[in-house]
């Protein structure tokens, strides 16, 4: 038999599987949709190789949506046209390997793909309003002529910018109301207020105007606009691409907007002041679909996805001098600044949920990558377990620290659903060990349930002494008399440990000024990665890994920032004293520090 008709063969026998298992029907006629009949999560497939054979080939083609689903050895491909998906089943059906012994790998067209489509239970943020069609494709063509330039001319980490009015100033976030530019916004743009205000929009007209373009691939990272330099009204018009912009509010609230060229987006109120936007660094975004059920208005997220274009953003703003006035507290830079040590229950909350919590949801699967091992004084203590134990894990990450071992109780708790995820992949097969979801300052676990406690790397993401003391508390309240805990920080004294890079640290400019984020009143200095910590309370920079597409490759990653209380000596253990502890053991290990503490 040759190969073509075996492949012929093999590729009948997976759809007629398919249609049973799944109900999805593979066909000959080309369209959008692809099953990798031979490739998937179950054999090891991942994003990147497929990604990257696109590139390889320098196939002129956008990067497809890529389905996975647990378990499985087939995956689904979504290309934004029936041409690119064509081009792609062309070079690669049989000819691409689906694994490391030089397997073909095989594929079906196919005419639907699971659904994993997401419907987004939140309403868009208050004060967010978006006009559609606010310019004509004839005025669209006019602004690209007058706003578009030639890329060299000027860089700005992952985009191109230029500043009418007053120049923005990245880094302090503001500008200089001394300094105003020659160029002032064109007058071109003096139809916008006049639309504006007859669609009742009383704004007057901005006298600052920052122009971004964007290639496909290049995001911004979630931020708000500072507070005190602008006006409550700030307007953003989207030109030559839609965009997926992604709202993230400190009460968990997280809501994608799709942002059409032509549109202008209109911030203010709550929008302005209490929410972060972003847009994520990609080539596509999800197809976002109003839709009607029941009466009710709901926007699901698709499982179909759309290529961007190049984009270019208007932003005008209304500058202004003096202390901002708004009622909005956790993300306003002209609040009264305090110490992170009298920081509020809820601001504290707050600064947790967008700085520590949302962070892991996004960064869960990479950072799991990261984290393989399990540290050995971790295993040790774990391995010290005696038999028939009941030992929970809290903030237990992946799951790294459970433990292959059969004859002791293992709960693993963690807040981050998408941590949570990776963890009951990481403990399948362990008998005796499971995960749930669990805050460790709001557990519902009733007292004593535990004979041994590890909570490993945790604490140092609660950002006021007095929620530092209540996890701990509550750890002690969880452990049975006699029982034991194992708590490991991160230590602010990093000379003994491998974090330190000695090329990072000589790089470091001590004149410059540290960049700071104010959330809830706190000044967080955003930490230069692989240097000597200079401060307690601080954001340590997470770089999102992302294909790297030839066109892209030099651009610096999407970072998002983490929030971290590092740890004095016997800081720890005077908090574990204060919670009633009695300590038996206390040392540095590879940059943390780590107690062993019972309860009496
Ligand atoms: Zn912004
Ligand atoms: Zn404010």
């Amino acid at each position: 038999m040759n190969d073509e008709s075996k492949s012929l063969r093999k590729r009948k026998r997976f759809a007629a599987r398919l249609k049973s298992s799944k109900g999805i029907v593979c066909t000959e006629t080309p369209g959008k949709y692809l099953v990798l009949c031979n490739a998937g999560q179950a054999t090891g497939l991942e994003k990147d190789y497929i990604f990257g054979l696109i590139q390889e080939k320098k196939l002129n083609i956008p990067l497809p949506k890529f389905i996975t689903e647990k378990g499985e050895s087939h995956s689904f491909l979504v290309f934004p046209t029936c041409d690119d998906c064509k081009i792609f089943y062309d070079t690669y059906n049989g000819k691409a390997k689906a694994d490391e012994n030089g397997t073909p790998l095989y594929m079906n067209f196919v005419e639907t793909v699971p659904n994993t489509e997401v419907i987004c239970q939140h309403e868009n943020p208050k004060g967010l309003h978006l006009l559609n069609n606010f310019i004509t494709t004839e005025d669209e063509k006019i602004f690209l002529k007058l706003f578009d330039w030639n890329p060299e001319s000027n860089n700005l980490k992952n985009r191109l910018v230029r500043h009418y009015g007053y120049e923005f100033r990245y880094g302090s976030n503001d500008v200089d109301l001394n300094n105003p530019l020659i160029d002032k916004i064109p007058n071109e743009c003096d139809i916008l207020w006049k639309r504006l205000s007859e669609l009742g929009y009383d704004v007057g007209v901005p006298d600052q105007l920052t122009v971004n373009k964007y290639q496909p691939g290049q995001g911004i990272p979630s931020h708000v606009d500072k507070h005190s330099p602008f006006e409550d009204t700030i307007l953003s018009l989207s030109l030559g691409s839609d965009v997926v912009m992604d709202w993230k509010h400190h009460s968990g609230k997280y809501i994608p907007v799709l942002i059409p060229s032509r549109s202008l987006l209109v911030m203010q109120d709550e929008a302005r002041y209490d929410w972060q936007h972003g847009i994520q660094p990609r080539t596509w975004d999800p197809v976002i679909e109003n839709r009607s059920e029941n009466g009710k208005n709901i926007k699901v997220i698709t499982s179909d996805t759309k290529q961007r274009q190049t984009r270019i953003s208007l932003t005008f703003r209304w500058t202004r001098s003096g202390p901002c006035q708004c009622k909005y507290k956790t993300l306003c830079d002209s609040v009264e600044k305090v110490s992170p040590d009298n920081l509020e229950d809820k601001l504290a909350s707050n600064l947790e949920e967008l700085h520590v919590h949302q962070v892991y949801e996004q960064i869960a699967g990479h950072f799991s990558t990261t984290r393989h091992k399990p540290w050995p004084k971790v295993v040790q203590f774990m391995e010290g377990v005696v038999s028939g134990s009941v030992v929970l894990d809290l903030g237990c990450g992946n799951g790294k620290n459970i433990l292959r071992r059969n004859d002791i109780v293992q709960i693993a708790g963690e807040r981050s659903s998408g941590l949570l995820a990776e963890c009951k992949e990481h403990i399948r097969g362990i008998s005796g060990a499971d995960c749930v979801r669990l805050d460790l300052l709001n557990t519902t676990l009733r007292e004593e349930t535990a004979d041994v406690v590890i909570c490993i790397a945790v604490i140092h993401h609660f950002s006021s002494p007095a929620r530092r003391l209540q996890s701990i508390a509550t750890i002690y309240r969880l452990l049975r008399k006699g029982g034991r805990a194992l708590i490991t920080v991160w230590a602010k004294d990093q000379t003994k440990s491998n974090y330190l890079l000695k090329s990072k640290q000589d790089q470091l400019n001590e004149t410059e000024p540290e960049t700071q984020v104010t959330v809830g009143g706190v000044n967080l200095p955003v930490h230069e990665n692989r240097t000597q910590f200079k401060h307690q309370d601080l954001l340590v920079p997470w770089k999102l890994r992302k294909v790297n597409e030839n066109k892209l490759s030099s651009q610096p990653d999407n970072t998002l920032l983490r929030y971290y209380h590092v740890f004095e000596e016997n800081e720890l253990d005077e908090l574990c004293k204060e919670a009633n502890f009695t300590i038996e053991d206390s040392f540095y290990e590879e940059g943390n520090w780590c107690v062993v503490c019972k309860k009496k």
